[in-house]
């Protein structure tokens, strides 16, 4: 099969496009105020349309940012869970404690929780598994690394990424997952994934998605690009059909960039 175009002939299925900011482990509790206070304020005159926005900032500044949104168009994330809903885990945040702040997304199986701290496949099938119990939507990372790429074998990685930690779900419940593919060699690099290398690979993705959900849901579900997407490359990223939005790391900390992002996902 072709999958360098999208699986699907026109119109395509209407599907949620979303501009995610993964502010990760930065920002005092002073500077995320002002940033979550420019995004608001800058998207208020904007016609958002299909496109939603979702702030992950660090959990202690969940409870702050929930009230700062409050009555905007904004939504918010976590940008991790711990797998238990509550119980003897020194220093960890639950479905459970996330949801009672108004948190609907939360990120998942990200490179770098991959990475530092050696979470596996089967424990983010845990985790995919409490957010959705918790009715929180799991932005679900997946990519390859560098190596992996340049072997040829980055559909390989994905699709075992996929059928570890997503595809035990029942259909009901992976139409509430978001996917996000970020190659771990663009994650933070400056060196982004090429809009065919991200069409090809969002198209591989939603392919696997029918195979095993069927054309309906794999039509809906939204797979966003991550890996150094910034104000100058979103646009030709996200022109592509299968490219639905982007989960935004360094490019989300700085108000202007971000919201140049989203008036790019807009207008594409
Ligand atoms: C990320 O960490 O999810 C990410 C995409 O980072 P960056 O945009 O900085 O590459």
């Amino acid at each position: 099969m072709d999958i360098s175009l999208s699986i699907y002939k026109k119109p395509l299925p209407m599907r949620e496009k979303i501009i995610a900011g993964n502010w990760k482990m930065n920002k005092s509790f002073e500077e995320a105020e002002d940033l979550i206070y420019e995004i608001t304020e800058g998207i208020q005159d904007m016609n958002l349309r299909d496109t939603s926005v979702i702030l992950c900032p660090p959990f202690l500044y969940l409870e702050m940012a929930a009230d700062a949104i409050t009555g905007t168009r904004i939504k918010l994330g976590a940008q991790n869970l711990h797998e238990k809903d509550f119980g003897a885990y020194t220093g960890e945040i639950s479905a459970p404690m996330l949801k009672s702040l108004d948190v609907e997304y939360c990120i998942i199986g990200h490179s770098e929780r991959r990475k530092f701290f050696h979470e596996t496949g089967k424990q983010l099938a845990a985790k995919v598994e409490s957010a959705i119990r918790n009715e929180i939507h799991p932005v679900f990372c997946c990519g390859e690394l560098l190596d992996e790429r340049e072997k040829g074998i980055q559909n390989e990685i994905v699709k075992s990424q996929l059928e570890e930690s997503l595809f035990f779900l029942e259909s009901d419940d992976f139409k509430k997952v978001i996917i996000a593919y970020e190659p771990v060699w663009a994650i933070g690099t400056g060196v982004n994934a090429t809009p065919e290398q991200a069409q090809e690979m969002h198209a591989y993705i939603r392919s696997l998605i029918q195979e095993k959900y069927g054309e309906k849901i794999a039509g809906k579900t939204t797979i966003l690009y991550g890996g150094s997407c910034n104000a100058k490359n979103a646009a030709s990223l996200f022109a592509n059909p299968d490219v639905d939005g982007g989960l935004i790391g360094g490019a989300s900390l700085d108000a202007t960039e971000f919201l140049d992002i989203i008036k790019q996902r807009i207008q594409n």
